[in-house]
């Protein structure tokens, strides 16, 4: 349910500060620390799951409709022009805090944001060779 070596379970604990900006049975959201554009946050449950391939079920939902409520507050009240959503699983992918979370990023044209791939078509065969495993 909790680990008290997470800073984020310390976060819901109370006992490390955050900017809370929403809470409902299941989850919180607050500030990211290191914002990436103006109105950055996280949403994350209050009980501890390491990612994206352990969280509960109920969990996930409430955590996603979360992130859906801050979206939309966003661009009610930040005016921003896009909303970008993140979740990173595990090293590999960029994860840091081993306490889910979803990232809530609002995107304005301006901003210095930019995709971290550069599209290019796929080998056909490749792609048809994955989708096959995948399936
Ligand atoms: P990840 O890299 O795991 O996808 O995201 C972790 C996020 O947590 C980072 O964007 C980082 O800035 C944020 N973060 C790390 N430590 C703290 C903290 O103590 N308080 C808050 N509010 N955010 C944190
Ligand atoms: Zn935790």
């Amino acid at each position: 349910m909790s680990d008290p070596d997470c800073i984020f379970c310390q976060i819901v604990a109370g006992e490390l500060p955050s900017q809370k900006i929403d809470e409902d049975e299941r989850t919180i959201a607050f500030m990211d620390i290191s914002p990436a554009t103006r109105g950055h946050a996280l949403v994350i449950p209050r009980a501890h799951a390491v990612d994206l391939t352990e969280i509960a079920a109920e969990d996930l939902q409430a955590t996603i409709l979360a992130a859906q409520r801050l979206a939309r507050r966003d661009f009610e009240r930040l005016h921003c022009d896009g909303v970008n959503l993140i979740n990173s699983c595990r090293s590999a992918a960029w994860q840091t805090v081993f306490h889910f979370h979803i990232h809530v990023i609002p995107r304005y044209d301006d901003d210095p944001l930019r995709l971290p791939w550069t599209p290019a078509p796929g080998d056909q065969d490749e792609i048809a060779a994955v989708a096959e495993v995948l399936r």
